[in-house]
């Protein structure tokens, strides 16, 4: 098959949360048709797919009848199980980016050992298989650690800070005894993130780095450009590339970096697809990173991101704000440079991602100050 696929074919989409439904709007503002398959009859990209297949990501029917329908596939996370993509590759259907991304990010012993392999810095990490792994492994890390699932977390969950032997045992029985890693405490200045497009032919671009403030293990606030030095900054986006590479990655991704007070940069982990850190792409690059993405997965060239302004921000809008009720709206009319983004979501709960809000400005200062006030007179 060709890997170009032109306007009028179909993009099946794994997931329907608000990525696969930034990602939807991309694919039809390009004259594409676009099928989604997620569990909840009311997902937000459902809402505006041409095709929504409401089902289990592991039901053999509904993953034959979204295999069917499209040419290509992608996801919106990353936890898709491999046999998911079988009745896909059995009918000839791109999948991209590629099953080895998802091997690969989906475990982060792979995924480790991956970027150690391009001679990239991680926080100092074991893995941990079975018990007898956890004594050697923290004594090694100083005796302290964040013992972490290899598979299925995200949000820092499957995650435990441990300090002591039996503190770390009785997490990893908490998690079942499943495979995990037991990384250093980095003392981080900063966590940034870069994000990067690359395309079928393998042309590859990368954003100006991001900087992401979080809140109880959850984005808060992004603002770009990260407040780094420039050294560190190229450093990133050059870690980035070269692991999109290495990937042999076709789509958006994102690498999620630690920046120590000396400037050192490490990997935390990659995000095989647009990241909510690239969200104010939507307004501030030119072409948003969703468009992006189907640009590179519908075989189209990757573009250069544009930059609007010298400096934007966004802030996360999670459940928790919808507690005493419906948030005060007219409040953001005073924020006329505030722009909201809402995804569709009928039930708030705390911790749930339901939108974001995004400000350019002359300065990351500005920027990051204006949808904080935004975001405390919405939620007052
Ligand atoms: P993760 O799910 O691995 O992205 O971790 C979620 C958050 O936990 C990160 O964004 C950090 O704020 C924190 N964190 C994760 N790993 C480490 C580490 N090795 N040292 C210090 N903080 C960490």
């Amino acid at each position: 098959m060709s890997s170009f696929l032109p306007p009028g074919s179909t993009l099946g989409i794994l997931g329907g949360g608000q990525l696969g439904r930034y990602m939807a709007i991309a694919a039809q503002q390009l004259g594409y048709r676009v099928a989604v398959l997620d569990p909840e009859s009311q997902a937000p990209a459902h809402q505006v797919a041409h095709q929504a297949i409401t089902a289990p990501y592991d039901d053999p029917e509904a993953l034959e009848r979204l295999a069917s329908l499209c040419q290509v596939v992608t996801f919106e996370f990353e936890n898709v199980p491999a046999s998911s993509l079988e009745p896909f590759a059995r009918r000839g259907v791109a999948i991209r980016p590629g099953p080895q991304v998802l091997a690969i990010c989906q475990d982060r012993i792979a995924e480790k050992t991956l970027i150690g392999s391009c001679g990239i810095e991680t926080a100092p990490w074991h893995p941990i298989r079975a018990d007898r792994d956890i004594e050697p492994a923290l004594a090694d890390l100083g005796g302290a650690g964040i013992l972490k699932t290899a598979r299925s977390g995200y949000d820092g969950k499957g995650q435990a800070r441990v300090e002591s032997i039996l503190a770390a045992r009785q997490a990893f029985e908490d998690f079942g005894e499943v495979d995990c890693v037991l990384e250093g405490i980095v003392p981080f200045a900063l966590e940034c993130s870069v994000l990067a497009a690359r395309d079928v032919h393998g042309r590859c671009v990368t954003h100006p780095v991001c900087e992401n403030a979080h809140s109880r293990h959850i984005l808060d606030v992004t603002v770009c450009p990260a407040r780094v030095g420039e050294a560190a900054a190229r450093t990133m986006r050059a870690h980035t590339s070269r692991l999109a590479e290495e990937l042999e990655y076709v789509g958006h991704m994102a690498v999620e970096f630690f920046v120590l007070r000396d400037g050192r940069v490490l990997v935390n982990e990659i995000a095989p697809r647009p990241h909510n850190s690239g969200h104010l792409t939507i307004d501030a690059a030119g072409h948003s990173q969703f468009e992006q993405h189907v640009r590179c997965v519908l075989g189209w060239p990757v573009a250069p991101y544009g930059q609007a302004a010298p400096a934007a921000a966004m802030a996360n809008l999670l459940g928790d704000g919808w507690v005493a009720g419906e948030p005060r709206w007219e409040a953001l009319t005073d924020f006329p440079e505030v722009r909201l983004h809402l995804y569709g979501k009928a039930r708030a709960r705390p911790g749930r991602k339901m939108g974001h809000l995004t400000a350019m400005a002359e300065s990351v200062e500005q920027a990051q100050a204006l949808v904080r006030e935004a975001r405390r007179a919405l939620f007052g």
